[in-house]
């Protein structure tokens, strides 16, 4: 049904949109290439007609003006010939009036005896005579000079004329130019429109036949849709009946959900009881275990004794002096590694202790010995190793040792750590350290900030029979590193471990 609504809507969509193409005949078709350069063409002659106007009226103003100065041209022409005409007269009578003197003179000079009356008469007159003769001459030059004035504007009036005429024709080429290109813009604008006109009718009639072409195609779909629907119809009707049938399922699923939770959490608590239940049953296995290891250390400790003694030789050195009596001062028995021989003032004297290390022993071979009693530390026993010996013996070397080859402080603080390490993800140790020092009978605190302070050793109030020593100064350390920052070790003659244990939260044996 959705898919027959949207194809109804498209194809009255598509008859609208045929519609509007017919309606419109000569709009602009919009989005059509051409319309762009048409505007552009129309806004072109829209300007050259307003040119072509302008033109115009300044050929209309020029001719004005030709007119005006063709007016006086004739002016000055009429006055040209006025003037042409007084000066003609103005010789005429001159040249009268000298021919007329010339005759005088003639008739006065045929006449002898009043000639030296005529000639004083002559004289007299001459002289007047030649003055008007001289003003007219003068009248005459400047009538000349007026007439040349006029004929020079003449000339400059003729040479504006002809600039004149000169602009006026360009100005026509001009026009007719503007004209010509307006008729071709005109001409090229028409024929771009018939083009266009053409462009439109074919567009319009293409998305006639493509319109037709969906039309039909809608037609068909329509009808395959209908067909479809039709036959949809018995299944809408089963799935219907199922969507109603998982609808009561849904209505009783949260009783379902609520029955089976119930059910699951019972399990979970059984299940949480079991694993409580056998937590409890390893715990009390593990402190069986436990009391087990104690009872072995202790049985180890009786088999090999509470307190050991073990000698280490270590190699003659210059000091002791050079020769077979120095070298031959301590000897082992090859077959017995508890037995060393001494020569005391020249007789042989033997001991007997728990184990002798020639000088040949290595700082490892002397750790193996003592590496069982550090694990026990950690299990919960109390451990104490000492050396004891004359200055140069070589306890420190055997304690401390050097950075290349290190002795049992070190070793054992690594193998600490390192067992720690390796039961981290099933146990939580802290260590502490402490160093106290008990020189010339009185206990001091290395690690306190008053180092003279004298402290006392108390046995514990619990009756465990522990010794104790109040008010020494502890430090939670992490790592062997954390140590030797701590306390420089060899100055120490005393160090303490303190390791408490817990197994999931419950601390089980604290020393
Ligand atoms: P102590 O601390 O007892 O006074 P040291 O440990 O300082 O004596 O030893 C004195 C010297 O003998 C040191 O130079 C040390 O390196 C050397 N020495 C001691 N024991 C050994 C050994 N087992 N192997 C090599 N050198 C040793
Ligand atoms: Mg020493």
């Amino acid at each position: 049904m959705v898919e027959n609504e949207r194809l109804r809507q498209e194809m009255r969509r598509c008859e609208a949109e045929l519609q509007d193409l017919r309606a419109t005949p000569a709009a602009p078709c919009p989005g059509c290439e051409h319309s762009q350069e048409s505007a552009q063409l129309r806004d072109k002659l829209s300007q050259l007609q307003l040119e072509v106007a302008e033109n115009k009226g300044m050929l209309s103003e020029l001719n004005l003006e030709v007119q005006q100065k063709t007016d006086r041209l004739a002016e000055v022409e009429l006055r040209l010939k006025d003037c042409l005409a007084e000066k003609a007269q103005e010789e005429e009578r001159l040249s009268r009036r000298l021919r007329d003197s010339h005759e005088t003179i003639a008739s006065l000079r045929a006449q002898s005896p009043p000639v030296k009356y005529v000639i004083k008469t002559i004289e007299v007159e001459s002289p007047k005579t030649k003055q008007a003769l001289s003003e007219s001459q003068a009248r005459n030059q400047h009538l000349q000079e007026q007439v040349a004035m006029q004929r020079q504007v003449l000339k400059e009036m003729e040479q504006q004329l002809q600039s004149s005429h000169q602009l006026t024709m360009q100005l026509r080429a001009q026009i007719a130019m503007y004209e010509s290109e307006l008729e071709r813009a005109h001409g090229q604008m028409l024929e771009e429109m018939q083009s266009l006109e053409e462009d439109k009718n074919r567009a319009i009639e293409e998305a006639f036949a493509r319109a037709q072409v969906e039309m039909k195609a809608v037609h068909e779909n329509l009808a395959g849709v209908r067909t479809n629907l039709l036959t949809l119809q018995p299944a809408l009707r089963t799935l219907t009946n199922d969507y109603n049938g998982l609808k009561r399922q849904v209505r009783s699923f949260p009783l379902l959900l609520q029955e089976a939770l119930r059910g699951v959490k019972a399990e979970i608590g059984q299940a949480i009881e079991e694993v409580n239940s056998n937590n409890q049953e390893l715990l009390r296995k593990y402190r069986r275990e436990l009391q087990l290891r104690k009872k072995c250390h202790n049985e180890l400790v009786r088999l090999k004794g509470n307190i050991r003694v073990i000698a280490r030789v270590r190699p003659v050195t210059k000091e002791d002096g050079e020769g077979p009596e120095a070298a031959n001062a301590v000897t082992f028995d090859p077959d017995d590694d508890s037995i060393v021989h001494l020569l005391h003032k020249g007789k042989p004297v033997s001991f007997e202790l728990d184990k002798v290390f020639s000088p040949r022993a290595s700082q490892q071979d002397v750790f193996q010995e003592v590496q069982a009693l550090i694990t026990s530390c950690i299990d919960g026993f109390n451990v104490c190793i000492f050396a004891y010996g004359q200055t140069g013996a070589g306890k420190t070397y055997t304690m401390e040792g050097t950075h290349e080859n290190p002795g049992i402080n070190q070793r054992a603080l690594q193998l600490l750590f390192s067992e720690v390490q390796e039961k981290a993800s099933d146990w939580e140790y802290t260590i502490t350290v402490s160093a106290a020092e008990i020189y010339n009978e009185v206990l001091r605190d290395l690690l306190g900030k008053e180092p003279q302070e004298k402290l006392e050793i108390r046995l514990c109030p619990d009756g465990s029979g522990q010794l104790y020593v109040p008010g020494l100064t502890e430090f939670q350390v992490q790592s062997v590193d954390d140590i030797n920052k701590t306390c420089p070790l060899p100055r120490v003659t005393f160090l303490l471990f303190t390791v408490t244990v817990h197994f999931q939260g419950a601390c089980l044996c604290p020393r």
